[in-house]
């Protein structure tokens, strides 16, 4: 690999949604089974500091990295694909890079100079693309800029690109992911708004090196010749990217159609690694050939967008394939259960998780759900708010504390099985104040958690404010729900399981988080297992 550490630009035409994400991902993966190091970051263009105040149906999951930075739920993709952890530097957003030159400009540091988009913005921009690459971790640094070109947003991220391809010329590219409609009453594929959309680009003096093509329909080469000689790109520049079955499959194709040989290309890269996708292959059959299926319900109250739930959604997958079987997921709204409605809607199921969330709408229906499970035996999984809500069902319903509560939902509870730590009741702020990343958690032997994890320390992410109550360890443990995960730093309880069920287990962390391709996460490797087993029984 040549010294200089290359950049690869990965901007969006056309509309949104195309899945830059998802290229960027499967391009960095391509590259990593060429023995690469390759990091990706996105740039979101967005005022939020971080996407850690939004609410989900706006914008999807929050991803919390292992360093506690709130992120796009796009960094879970690069995880999940390169099974490398990602950090804040891989997530920036314009709220991040104004406040950040406007606290530079509070503190004189640009000497008496009128601060402006340009220089001042577009150079921030560019130190945070370049923070990345100046560690020598890694040989290629990915950075995909949230939007479309021609969003007025977007505009100092392009100008920031076109710099920096003015001055690394040598070591940038920029791969432009773009639509190739296919008009039904025409019968044909339409490459005019990826002129367009190109031509937008030259108009901010970028000119693309390669152009990913989002197609329902093959690309011919006639098709292909055509768009490279109205884009300036050469002809093996024109990827097809052909509607995958799943995400996982985007490697395997931008493969075949030689993405990742045509940006070493590009870049210049002499003595070109050997790429090995055996690994990424398998997953592949076994996630492709389940020998039997279990359906899980989610239960939550984002359910109508299921971006609200990505990781969890993408550790079932991991799970299933680990299993070798498919798992098929019941979006479960958790307004729509109640005592009357639960056994229609979670009986005959093998398995019940309830999701992570905050304040108090649906939280009835999570109750209900939980009853349901511990009281019938179902395999039940509760993460985050599901794990709390777990806690406040038993104290209830076991250890007949009918007033137990979160404080939460009910600030001045009898019982507070679950309160507020006590650092967090100072906190003011909303936007990254949580118990935020990666902290330890010590294992008892003999749990389900222990047979997961075959560790006795594991390390997991956190996002929330409130705890379990440890004045009540005692009591939930006499009346059989027991503390198996607790933090050996300051004795938080992370993970409770009900003693006689077959799989009741809880955790205040977030497992999915951590769920990738090559890891998929024990906790649910093991719940998806106890679904089987259980659907066996039935
Ligand atoms: N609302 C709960 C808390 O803040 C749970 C948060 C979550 O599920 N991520 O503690």
């Amino acid at each position: 690999m040549a010294d200089n550490i290359k950049y690869i630009f990965v901007t969006g035409g056309v509309t949104s949604s195309l899945g830059k994400g998802i290229i960027s991902a499967s391009l960095a993966k391509l590259l990593q089974l060429r023995g690469y190091r390759v990091t990706i970051q996105k740039l979101d263009p967005y005022i939020n500091v971080d996407p850690g105040t939004l609410n989900p149906y706006e914008h999807g999951e929050c991803f919390v990295t292992e360093d506690g930075a709130e992120t796009d739920l796009d960094l879970g993709h690069y995880e999940r694909f390169l099974n490398v952890p990602t950090s804040q530097a891989n997530n920036v957003t314009t709220g991040r890079i104004y406040q950040s030159v406007i606290d530079k400009e509070r503190r004189g540091e640009y000497l008496g100079k009128t601060v402006q988009i340009i220089p001042h913005i577009t150079d921030e921009i560019k130190r945070c693309i370049q923070i990345l690459g100046s560690k020598s971790e890694f040989d290629f640094v990915i950075t995909e800029i949230g939007g479309t070109v021609g969003d007025i947003e977007s505009l100092p991220y392009i100008e920031a690109v076109r710099q920096l391809m003015w001055e690394k010329e040598e070591d940038c590219i920029v791969i432009h992911l773009t639509l190739i409609p296919y008009l039904t009453a025409a019968g044909e594929l339409k490459t005019k708004p990826t002129q367009h959309s190109v031509k937008t680009l030259l108009e901010n003096g970028v000119q693309p090196d390669i152009l990913v093509c989002r197609t329902e329909h093959e690309l011919s080469a006639q098709l292909r010749n055509k768009i490279a000689k109205f884009c300036n790109v050469t002809p093996n520049a024109v990827i097809q990217s052909i509607d995958a079955e799943t995400i996982y499959d985007v490697p395997v194709l931008m493969s075949e159609e030689k993405l990742d040989e045509v940006v070493l290309e590009k870049l210049n890269v002499k003595n070109k690694k050997k790429i090995d996708l055996r690994k990424w292959q398998d997953f592949l059959t076994r996630y492709k050939n389940p020998k039997g299926k279990v359906r899980i319900a989610l239960v939550g109250k984002y359910v109508e967008l299921k971006d609200s739930y990505k990781s969890i959604a993408e550790s079932f997958i991991h799970a299933g394939a680990a299993n070798e079987v498919a798992v098929e997921i019941i979006w479960t709204h958790s307004e729509d259960i109640n005592p009357r409605t639960v056994e229609e809607k979670l009986g005959g199921l093998d398995g019940i998780l309830v999701a992570p969330g905050f304040g108090s709408r649906g939280i009835d229906g999570k109750l209900d759900a939980i009853r349901f499970a511990r009281e019938s035996g179902i395999p039940f999984f509760g993460i985050c708010l599901g794990m709390q809500m777990a806690t406040v069902e038993f104290a209830r319903n076991v250890m007949n504390l009918p007033d137990a509560n979160s404080t939460e939902m009910k600030e001045y509870a009898q019982n507070p099985v679950i309160s507020l730590m006590a650092e967090q009741k100072t906190v003011v702020n909303k936007g990254g104040t949580m118990r935020l990343g990666s902290y330890p958690c010590k294992i008892k032997k003999d749990s389900k958690a222990f047979a997961a994890y075959q560790s006795e320390l594991v390390h997991e992410r956190h996002r929330h404010r409130f705890e379990f109550n440890n004045d009540y360890i005692a009591a939930f443990e006499k009346a059989g729900m027991i503390c198996t995960g607790i933090n050996p730093d300051n004795q938080l309880v992370e993970i409770i399981e009900v003693k006689n069920h077959p799989y009741f287990v809880a955790s205040q962390f977030h497992p999915e988080y951590k769920s990738t391709v090559l890891n998929p996460h024990p906790l649910f490797v093991s719940f998806v297992k106890a679904a089987v087993k259980y659907s066996q029984k039935k």
